[in-house]
């Protein structure tokens, strides 16, 4: 049974989709106006794991991820200018020259940390029209008024008639009293309502045309229009970082309630933020990382380059709820895990059915039961970190049946099922990938010289001709290629 919690009823609930078998999730993606950086990460990571797990457990998915190209002003107060506007003109470009260089970043560096390419991804641009049709639905149901060619939803018309509020657990006072002071609320009737759609000043280069002005719509609205458009008036699963649980969220629910007559989304979830050295993440605070200057070391409070695989590694690591901090011990330490975890997947393949059934029957190992240790952990709410704990505890019996000390025992039909599910957690679910064998790209060409000269050195060492040996050892060693000898077994070696 899964259970994920839920924002909205700040409770754990048992996962159960409209139609059996089908789930239909969307989750707020980028604003295309900056290079990836680890917030960007640890959402898409979040939602990948999600996604890939609900596809594991058998699920069909309709995974909706947008991207953000138009209407997200600076600051949530609906004013200030449109932040890819703004880059655009400082770099004088098209706008859609800069949303699409930044939308290309963001595949190049998801595809990196393993992150699926949702089902459909939809832009803001490309559905105008639907914005405007939703708008209409809910100046229709009278939740929105029209003021000198923009449109506003009326907030507090709404919250007399629904919960607004229902999810980041705010009430209108205390919006009001979080508000900036009343000036520049321009043509609002009151602080807290939101632009669904904004009629554009002539300086404004984004503008399309609608019933109420040329304008641009409202942050909140794509969201709501999208979701409709791909997943209906109501879908299972609404995800996003903390961080949009309001305005942004909150805003949705009331546009889908005002525009349906009711919520569409049944489920909320969402990932908590991330820390650097334990400070919030900001330009201002000379912390703002992003994901190429990780991989590259090129920052001045990295102390290496971090690869994709240990990013994602060190993210899984953590629930996705905790909030989580960045500091080089720890991403050493995750570093170092994940090797652990890759070098247990080759020695796993180097395990043979004969070495798997010596030794004492007593002591013969179950997989089905791991396997299933495994699902219920993830079946709580995705609890990652007890499920990596519990790979590392099938690492200590995978290097303990190599090594032949006789802990454990696995016949061959679990021997194999033990392989299929170790790759499948790790590989399918986890979204992990063997970046050294990846790197290493000729391997492949490099084993059989290796494996050569390994059986000259045995030949050597048979003859006692330990001059040669060492010379093939030392040699290999130059070359990054660690060789470990093993008693009455073949010699091993794995690249440094
Ligand atoms: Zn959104």
């Amino acid at each position: 049974m899964f259970t994920i919690y839920n924002t909205l009823s700040r409770s754990k609930e048992v996962f159960e989709p409209l139609t059996p078998g089908h789930v239909g999730m969307y989750v707020c993606g980028p604003t295309v106006y900056g290079d990836p950086h680890l917030g960007h990460a640890r959402s898409a990571v979040t939602f990948d794991l999600l996604y890939r797990y609900l596809m594991a457990s058998g699920y069909r998915v309709r995974y909706v991820r947008n991207i953000t190209d138009v209407g997200h002003l600076e600051n949530d107060a609906d004013e200030g200018e449109d932040k890819i506007a703004k880059l655009a003109r400082l770099q004088r470009l098209e706008p859609m020259e800069v949303a699409h260089y930044y939308t290309g970043r963001y595949h190049k560096f998801m595809d990196m940390l393993g992150v699926l390419s949702p089902s459909i991804e939809p832009t803001a641009s490309g559905h105008i029209i639907e914005q405007i049709e939703m708008v209409k639905r809910i100046l229709d149901a009278g939740y929105a008024y029209i003021s000198n060619g923009s449109v506003y939803f009326d907030v507090e018309k709404y919250a007399r008639d629904h919960n607004y509020g229902e999810l980041s657990g705010r009430s209108i006072d205390d919006t009001m009293a979080g508000s900036r002071s009343l000036d520049g609320q321009g043509d609002k009737r009151s602080p807290w309502d939101f632009a669904l759609w904004k009629k554009a000043s002539p300086e404004h280069i984004m503008r399309w045309p609608s019933p109420w002005s040329e304008g641009f719509p409202g942050w909140h609205a794509e969201c709501s229009a999208m979701s409709l458009k791909y997943l209906g008036d109501r879908f299972d699963i609404h995800g996003g970082g903390m961080d949009l649980v309001f305005p942004h969220h909150e805003a949705e629910i009331a546009q889908g309630t005002a525009a349906c007559g009711h919520p569409s989304a049944r489920y909320w979830m969402h990932n908590n933020m991330l820390t650097i050295n334990g400070q919030k993440m900001g330009k201002s605070l000379g912390n703002f990382i992003t994901l190429e200057q990780l991989f590259a070391g090129d920052h001045p409070l990295l102390e290496q380059a971090y690869s994709p695989m240990t990013i994602r590694f060190f993210m899984l690591q953590a629930h996705y709820r905790s909030t989580l901090d960045f500091s080089n011990e720890a991403l050493q330490a995750a570093e170092k895990g994940l090797d652990r975890l890759m070098k247990a997947v080759e020695t796993l393949d180097k395990i043979s059915p004969t070495q798997s059934t010596s030794g004492n029957p007593q002591t013969f190992f179950d997989v089905g039961e791991a396997e299933s240790r495994l699902g219920d952990l993830m079946d709580d709410d995705l609890n990652t970190p007890m499920a990596i704990a519990e790979l590392f505890g099938l690492v200590r019996i995978i290097n303990s049946i190599h090594d032949a000390d006789d802990a454990w025992v696995l016949d061959a039909t679990g021997l194999t099922k033990l392989k299929e599910i170790f790759h499948r957690w790790v590989f399918d679910i986890l979204g992990l990938r063997d970046e050294k064998a990846a790197d290493a790209g000729g391997t492949d060409r490099l084993t059989p010289v290796v494996e050569m000269l390994l059986s000259m050195r045995a030949e050597a060492k048979a003859a006692k001709d330990w001059t040669l040996s060492d010379r093939i050892r030392d040699g290999l060693a130059a070359a990054g290629i660690r060789v470990k000898d093993r008693r009455d077994a073949p010699s091993e070696w794995e690249l440094e």
